[in-house]
């Protein structure tokens, strides 16, 4: 029999919480899904679903917070991410894992030049001296589109545009050219025509370097745009994952079919309200039995009470977790301006 490669990384039942008075409060509750080599994959939901905690969990990058991993795997290439000593961890960080964050103004230190900045990841990871370490700095500059690297190399980032400042994280992530580069809302502090620049150029860079990538976003048309595959999270879990076309063509779960209605078409009537979600996002501190969607959703039936839905099927095909089939539903249900 063949054998199955490995997935690049496979997460399995991540929980991530902290204790409040005494009371354990789980903000990641088990959440799964698999990646593959070259693989893009969306990461969808409202604020507080999970997704940026899921990213820091995964890099270990939870230590500054009240915040800890309480249970589960990150297997990267088959080795929990979680079992490894701090260095072996730095090694990895950086190196095989890369992240940029949504505001490169925080991320990059602004009383060093982005020379300095660039060089030293060089020269830690790469083990490069001083001169080769600035010449490969500028040649990751102009990769990501920087013109006249050698007197940017020389610049403070406040010297920078938004979408500059950004390249240059880019730039920064793929020094050690990462077999993973997890983007966490890399285009929410730019303005329109840089986000498609940036997104351009990570879809250039993803698909060039056979580079995996998680893209955090609440842009639906981001992940349409980009991602071969997408998770739905709400409230610290995966919803719904499956291939962009599967989800967006025929999505399974209550919340992602609520998502899409929420998006709004060029052909919306302009008096006419956008759609929303009813109700507002659930609060961690009280977790219910059953499912965490239920008071938001109308295709709710009784075992939704006292069941927590789980995802169901194969990793590589479309997974729900929900208890009802909507699909069966629908054609019965009349449509209303609010999505549920
Ligand atoms: Fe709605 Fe029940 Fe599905 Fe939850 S499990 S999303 S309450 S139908």
């Amino acid at each position: 029999m063949d054998d199955v490669p490995l997935p690049l990384l496979k997460v399995q039942e991540l929980r991530t919480g902290f204790v409040v008075g005494g009371q354990s409060v789980s903000i990641l509750n088990g959440v799964s899904f698999e990646l593959s080599q070259g693989e893009v994959m969306g990461v969808v939901g409202e604020s507080g679903s999970g997704k940026s905690m899921t990213a820091l969990s995964i890099m270990r990058l939870l230590s500054r917070t009240r915040l800890a991993v309480t249970g589960g795997k990150v297997l990267w290439l088959g080795r929990d991410l979680l079992t490894l000593d701090d260095k072996a961890m730095q090694r990895t960080r950086g190196k095989e894992i890369a992240m940029i964050f949504q505001d490169p103004m925080t991320s990059l230190n602004p009383i060093l030049t982005v020379g300095r900045q660039m060089t030293e990841a060089l020269q830690f990871h790469l083990k490069m001296g001083k001169s080769a370490s600035v010449s490969y700095g500028q040649e990751l500059l102009e990769l990501v589109g920087i013109p006249d690297p050698a007197r940017r190399m020389r610049e403070y980032p406040h010297q920078f545009s938004g979408g500059m400042r950004q390249r240059v994280m880019i730039a920064m992530a793929l020094s050690c050219d990462p077999r993973l580069l997890i983007c966490d809302e890399p285009t929410t502090a730019l303005d329109v025509t840089v986000q498609a620049q940036i997104l351009e150029l990570l879809k250039r860079l993803a698909k060039e370097r056979n580079m995996a990538v998680i893209l955090i976003t609440h842009d639906l048309g981001v992940v349409a745009g980009l991602a071969d595959r997408v998770c739905v999270m709400y409230a610290g879990n995966v919803v719904e994952t499956g291939t962009v076309d599967e989800v967006f063509k025929q999505p399974q779960h209550p919340y992602t079919l609520a998502l899409l209605k929420c998006v709004p078409g060029l052909d919306h009537p302009r008096k006419e309200a956008i759609p929303t979600i009813r109700g507002a996002a659930p609060d961690l501190l009280k977790r219910a039995p059953g499912c965490m969607f239920r008071p938001r959703c109308t295709y709710a039936v009784a075992t939704c009470a006292d069941v927590e839905p789980k995802l169901r099927g194969a990793a590589s095909m479309q997974q729900r977790a929900c208890h009802v089939n909507i699909w069966d539903k629908l054609s019965t249900k009349s449509d209303t301006k609010q999505t549920n």
